[in-house]
């Protein structure tokens, strides 16, 4: 059986960032406490049904707001109740929030990768982002985390901020990749419905299209020449350092999710946590909600595996749908193909990278 991967959702952040629509509330203490408590006894719950694992990621919010002992409490339950092997274990943290005695704190609890909110080496852009922390707080961040231990860190960058262009990307690139650092995440800013940044203000001074365009092309070039490989849509990485984890939402594996908002994938089904953390604290177990109860997989594999460099396998395909509807697929596949915007072997389909940022036309166009 295919390991696992454990999600927590750690839903706490110091201030709300304006272009955010995650859903996370402000930190307490108090709060925050019971929250683990509550994260402990829902790993518990899967104590005696024989789970494996091996990926283990803290997402947010602001997991770093947590403590290196809550940390390692909430790990020691996921020891106690789940098989985990060789387990990639995976932290999000903002630079506001490290301190190089909690990344020691971490490294200790077993976290053997840190994920750290960057987003750019520019201040002007850090402050139009509403970010806490400026480009010297980030970079200390890093090499802090390098010297507790960490030797697989990847930054997150945010592209289209107001003022960005080439030449101001080209300098972000250019303080990242001095730094011990081995992926980097890299997302398009997007307006989200209802956020403060839902405005025609923002609107105006935020990169158009075609910026962003320009700005994800010189990103994939430089990034490429520096040896990161373009493994999906939004993420590079150095040579076995792929994001294990997110690998597996877009392999279409199992993985588990415990907390308010946490989306699960597991025993063929969908289902997620509502954004609630009363309710989730209070709950003996998290209370669930059903997203899919019998997915249609041949379909996910090709929405999903369309955004990695790997592509999907045509086996896998036959197996889920049927010889037909794999058929039918090829057909379908083939002008893409001569278009230059997919790689068709005997084996698998791919987009090819210039075919990335038509991802949602071309997997329109396949399925
Ligand atoms: S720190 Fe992250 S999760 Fe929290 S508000 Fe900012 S972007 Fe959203």
């Amino acid at each position: 059986m295919t390991a696992a991967g454990i999600y927590i959702h750690v839903p706490f952040c110091l201030r709300k960032c304006p272009y955010c629509d995650f859903y996370s509330v402000k930190y307490d203490a108090d709060t925050a406490e019971k929250y683990v408590g509550a994260v402990c006894r829902n790993i518990a719950a899967f104590g005696g049904r024989n789970v494996t694992a091996d990926t283990v990621y803290f997402g947010g919010g602001t997991p770093s707001l947590l403590t290196p002992a809550q940390i390692s409490r909430i790990l020691d339950t996921v020891y106690k109740n789940i098989n985990l092997i060789s387990p990639e274990i995976t932290l999000e943290a903002n630079p506001s929030s490290l301190t190089a005695e909690k990344l020691r704190g971490y490294r200790s609890a077993g976290v053997n990768r840190l994920s750290v909110g960057f987003q750019s080496a520019d201040d002007s852009q850090l402050r139009f982002l509403g970010r806490l922390h400026d480009t010297a707080r980030a970079e200390n961040a890093v090499l802090e985390a390098h010297a507790a231990g960490f030797d697989n860190i990847s930054c997150d960058l945010i592209l289209g901020s107001e003022g960005q262009n080439v030449g101001s990307l080209d300098r972000t690139i250019d303080r990242l990749l001095g730094l011990p650092i081995s992926h980097i995440s890299a997302y398009m800013l997007k307006i989200e419905q209802g956020t403060p940044f839902d405005c025609d203000d923002i609107r105006r001074r935020a990169a158009d299209e075609e910026t962003l365009c320009q700005l994800y092309e010189y990103m994939c070039g430089r990034l490429s020449a520096a040896g990161f490989e373009h493994y999906e849509i939004s993420n590079f990485a150095l040579a076995d350092r792929r994001s294990r984890h997110n690998m597996k939402y877009w392999q279409v594996e199992p993985y588990i999710g415990i907390g308010a908002a946490a989306h699960s994938d597991f025993g063929g089904v969908r289902y997620f946590c509502p954004p609630d953390v009363s309710a989730f604290v209070a709950a003996e177990t998290q209370p669930v909600e059903i997203e899919d109860a019998a997915p249609d997989r041949f379909e996910e594999c090709v929405m999903l595996g369309a955004r990695i460099s790997d592509g999907f396998e045509l086996s896998r395909l036959t197996a889920l749908g049927g010889e037909q509807r794999t058929r039918d697929l090829l057909k379908r596949a083939a002008p893409l193909a001569a278009a230059g915007f997919l790689a068709v072997t005997s084996e698998r389909i791919a987009l090819t990278e210039r075919a990335f940022l038509l991802s949602n036309e071309i997997i329109s166009r396949l399925l």
